[in-house]
């Protein structure tokens, strides 16, 4: 089973991968994830690709392409993956079905989670990660706060901002580029008849636990 998770920054992919994940014994991978495990070590690719995210940019589809590939070969045996952040265009949506299409794969299900723009921006400002690279939990300092302030209810590490969500002008770049050049990809999977449509949004009280569940009883 393969799943992509589409939607703007902010809507909640990474929960929603998470718990879809951990629900059902899947493996989550989240290219941003990656590119910040690169960065906090101090790799090669880290140092490449904090060059283009400090800015709100695109990691170069090269870098991300192979980057991903390679972690799908190590992942040959999974009973399911998650993507959370690949492919966020065109080009890399047309690379992965060559790459699984090679494999004799191809992509079951995108879900695209949507949420208003103005409730996203307030979410990204809202958004505390876990400071310890091996736990990455993420909360909401007003609809998903953690029980103890700036302290990971899972494993104790402090919390903190991530770089790229406090600096409006990267927040703004980032949202340009999704609409621009993420969006498309909904169409390109609507083609293919495999998109779920999920709102994440505070106007219906609807949070990922809720998504998940409709994820679930969709792709039964
Ligand atoms: P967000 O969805 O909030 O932008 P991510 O954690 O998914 O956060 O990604 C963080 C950054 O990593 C992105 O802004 C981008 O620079 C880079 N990145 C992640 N995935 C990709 C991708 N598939 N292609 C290019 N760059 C990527
Ligand atoms: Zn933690």
């Amino acid at each position: 089973m393969l799943i992509i998770l589409l939607g703007a920054q902010g809507t909640g992919k990474g929960t929603v991968a998470g718990i879809l994940s951990k629900r059902n014994n899947w493996i989550q991978l989240s290219t941003g994830d990656i590119f910040r495990e690169n960065i906090a070590k101090g790799t090669e690719l880290g140092i490449e690709a904090d060059k283009h995210i400090s800015k709100g940019c695109l990691v170069p589809d090269e870098i991300t392409i192979s980057m991903v590939e390679k972690r799908l070969e190590e992942l040959n045996d999974a009973p399911g993956i998650i993507l959370d952040g690949f492919p966020r265009n065109i080009i890399q949506a047309e690379k992965l079905d060559e790459i699984l299409s090679k494999k004799g794969q191809k992509v079951d299900w995108v879900v695209n989670l949507e949420t208003p723009r103005e409730e996203i921006i307030t979410r990204m400002l809202n958004r505390r990660v876990c400071s310890n690279q091996d736990c990455k939990s993420t909360f909401n300092i007003e609809i998903f706060p953690p029980k103890v302030d700036g302290i990971c209810d899972v494993c104790g590490s402090e919390l903190k901002i991530r770089e790229d969500d406090s600096d409006p002008k990267a927040i703004e770049k980032r949202l340009e580029i999704y609409d621009t050049q993420t969006k498309p990809l909904i169409d390109f999977y609507n083609k293919k008849g495999i998109v779920i449509v999920e709102e994440i949004s505070k106007r219906i009280n609807r949070f990922a636990e809720e998504a998940c569940d409709d994820i679930m009883e969709k792709i039964k």
